[in-house]
């Protein structure tokens, strides 16, 4: 049947084969001579490598191998330059090879779903033109931060992993709009994530997260999924804490910092450019919105997703997290930051 399938293939010239659930252990050879082939679907076979005659197939830019038995990416990919959409879903990949991903330049859409990869290799940043990168089901612990330079990623999915964090360049992805993380173990997400202007969809639904980054509102979310996390509820103790005593470091920091919005001063500066690094990591106190650099309070906000941002979520108030300068800021009347108490 699919011998017969390819023999018409090859009278027509064809630009596409389908070859799904035909029970193949093999491809046959002589789709190899189909050079004309743009699209080639294998998917539900019990394939575990394809044979190299595939790499005269240079204007293949589909190829499907989705429900096999691969265990590792086949060698004869690296042939395939044209290559834009691959999916390998359902198969039994373990790792990914460093040297064939480095020849998938043009790959646009890469789907992972349902295998058992525990880690991903650095070499995934030279998957440059990639657009949408799908790994649910998988074992990964981890991503490396080398897949935060996918400039052009607009949907990454890493439901049903065992994710404990993201890197901390997860910002650089500016491009993403969609970022799936629910059904992993993340207990905080860094801030970073927050500087993804472009995201309009967000689920981490399913970890263990007790608050959200200071700058989540700056998102413009349009769905939101953080239901089945141990988020930290709204349960008041009233408190009033003495004023503590700040650092010399903290400051004469703080004094610069508030002094730097006077320009002479600035130009000063610049010819400090260790003092300069220091003072970058300042932050802004979410009550009196001077700088501070060290010393804080965490404090969290209870934030009502509907009224700020008129999304609607299966949790409606969220916990956000704000810093504080100051106990002094903290026992001000009138603002909505609260101390979180340590059972
Ligand atoms: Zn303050």
């Amino acid at each position: 049947m699919a011998d017969w399938l390819v023999l018409r293939a090859l009278r027509g010239n064809a630009k596409q084969l389908d070859l799904s659930g035909k029970k193949l252990r093999r491809v046959p050879k002589a789709v190899g001579r189909l050079f004309e082939l743009n699209r080639l679907q294998l998917k539900n076979n019990q394939l575990n490598d394809l044979p190299t005659e595939l790499q005269a197939l240079n204007n293949l830019t589909e190829l499907n191998l989705g429900n096999n038995s691969f265990k590792e990416l086949p060698e004869v990919l690296k042939y395939l330059r044209q290559l834009k959409k691959l999916h390998l879903f359902s198969n039994k990949l373990e790792t990914l090879s460093p040297s064939v991903l480095e020849c998938l330049a043009n790959l646009v859409f890469l789907n992972l779903n349902n295998n058992k990869l525990t880690t991903l290799p650095e070499e995934i940043h030279s998957l440059t033109q990639l657009k949408y990168l799908t790994l649910n089901n998988n074992q990964l612990e981890s991503i490396p931060s080398k897949l935060c330079r996918l400039q052009k990623l607009c949907e990454l999915c890493l439901a049903y992993n065992t994710l404990q964090s993201l890197p901390h360049n997860i910002g650089y992805l500016t491009n993403l709009k969609k970022l799936v993380l629910s059904r992993n173990q993340i207990q905080v997400l860094p801030e970073e994530l927050c500087m993804l202007r472009n995201l309009k969809v967000l689920d981490v639904a399913g970890n263990q997260l007790h608050i959200f980054p200071s700058k989540l509102l700056e998102l413009k979310l349009e769905e939101f999924y953080c239901e089945q996390n141990p988020l930290l509820e709204k349960n008041l103790i009233l408190s009033t804490q003495q004023n503590e005593v700040l650092t010399l470091q903290e400051i004469t920091a703080r004094y610069i910092m508030n002094e730097r919005k006077d320009v002479s001063f600035n130009d000063t500066l610049k010819y400090y450019p260790e003092a300069r690094k220091i003072l970058g990591h300042a932050s802004l106190c979410a009550v009196c919105k001077q700088s501070f650099l060290n010393t804080w309070l965490e404090c969290v906000s209870f934030v009502d997703l509907k009224k700020k941002i008129g999304i609607t979520s299966p949790v409606q108030v969220v916990p956000v997290r704000a810093l504080l300068c100051s106990y002094k800021c903290f026992n001000e009347a009138d603002h909505e930051f609260y101390g979180i108490a340590v059972p």
